[in-house]
């Protein structure tokens, strides 16, 4: 995983080369940006740069420490991220103040091949606040030759006391024609290709999920729940929320945002369609007075859905936070 593989990431891939360059490198940074758009990949190339002693703050693919890194055993790489939290308890939503505890003690002892370590946290954002105020006093002494990387969806889950700390590098949407081809890459056929990623909004994981496993029916069908949700009945509701909320194992997290995604887009769909309103018949005026309160209710809508969204983010019970999306969803008029 060298800087060259990172693909529609340009400007943060020359914004880390640079300071790389000048030795400016900062000893703590948060990769910022939505899911599936390379930030840790990125964070991976950065660590490659790092250690690769033949092109050092490039990588070049061939020595021994871009090896260990290309296979994932990179004795001086720390990573932790929800699938290591998973490791000690099956059913862990949150990184625990124990992972920051060990990545703090593995980040403070002698590098093995060289001169440097590498920390990684992905998902940040899903830290406890435990959690944080221990990787605050790691920001507050770092120690040695150590770079952090925190790589977060929704950088302001973090407190501002570390993101002040940190080096902010924001990663944008991939564009549409290069989460096409990198799906073709993949594998997948060109028309599914083409429309997993007309709904992707430049992510690829989403997009993969879409594409794999009858994801694009699925969201389909999805979107004729929600268009349904004003005339189901309270256990109908509260079902569509349990499907919604349980996880489907290794792809539980990407099926739990490609759900979020796909209840945003059709709210913001509503909008739209409330601002376009109805042809008035012949001979009648449109009623514009209707029509805005449509589209105010269908803001509303909008507003809950990203709140919401937001509150994911953070809290650890998504079922409860699906039942009382739904249940708004089903009766804001
Ligand atoms: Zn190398």
């Amino acid at each position: 995983m060298t800087f060259d593989s990172i693909r529609g990431q340009d400007r943060a891939v020359q914004t880390l080369r640079g300071a790389l360059g000048r030795g400016r490198l900062a000893h703590a940074l948060i990769f910022a940006g939505p899911p599936g758009v390379g930030k840790r990949s990125t964070a991976l190339a950065l660590a490659t740069a790092l250690f690769c002693k033949n092109e050092p703050g490039l990588g070049c693919g061939a020595c021994e420490d871009c090896h260990l890194m290309e296979t994932g055993g990179h004795p001086d790489l720390f990573v932790e991220d929800l699938a290591r939290a998973r490791e000690e308890k099956a059913t862990a939503t949150r990184l625990s103040i124990a992972q920051i505890r060990r990545a703090r003690s593995q980040l403070s002892m002698r590098p093995v091949m060289g001169d440097k370590k590498v920390g990684l946290v992905d998902q940040a954002e899903l830290l406890t606040t435990d959690a944080q105020n221990a990787l605050l006093k790691t920001l507050e002494e770092p120690p040695g030759q150590t770079t952090l990387i925190l790589v977060a969806t929704n950088p302001d889950a973090l407190l501002t006391t570390i993101r002040s700390r940190c080096q902010y590098l924001l990663f944008a949407p991939l564009e549409r024609e290069l989460v096409r081809e990198l799906l073709v890459d993949e594998g997948f056929e060109a028309d599914l290709a083409e429309s997993a990623a007309a709904l992707a909004e430049g992510s690829l994981d989403r997009a993969r999920a879409l594409a794999a496993d009858g994801g694009l029916e699925y969201t389909a069908e999805l979107r004729t729940k929600l268009a349904r949700l004003p005339k189901a009945t309270l256990p109908q509701v509260l079902d569509l929320a349990a499907e919604l909320a349980a996880p489907r194992g290794e792809k539980g997290h990407a099926q739990q945002q490609l759900n979020r995604a796909t209840v945003l887009d059709w709210c913001r769909d509503r909008v739209l369609e409330a601002a376009a309103g109805t042809e008035p018949a012949v001979g009648t005026e449109p009623d514009d007075h209707d029509r805005l309160d449509d589209v105010r209710r269908a803001l509303r809508r909008v507003d809950r859905a990203y709140a919401i969204n937001r509150e994911f983010e953070r809290n650890a019970n998504s079922h409860l936070a699906w039942d009382r999306l739904l249940l708004d969803l089903r009766q804001s008029r």
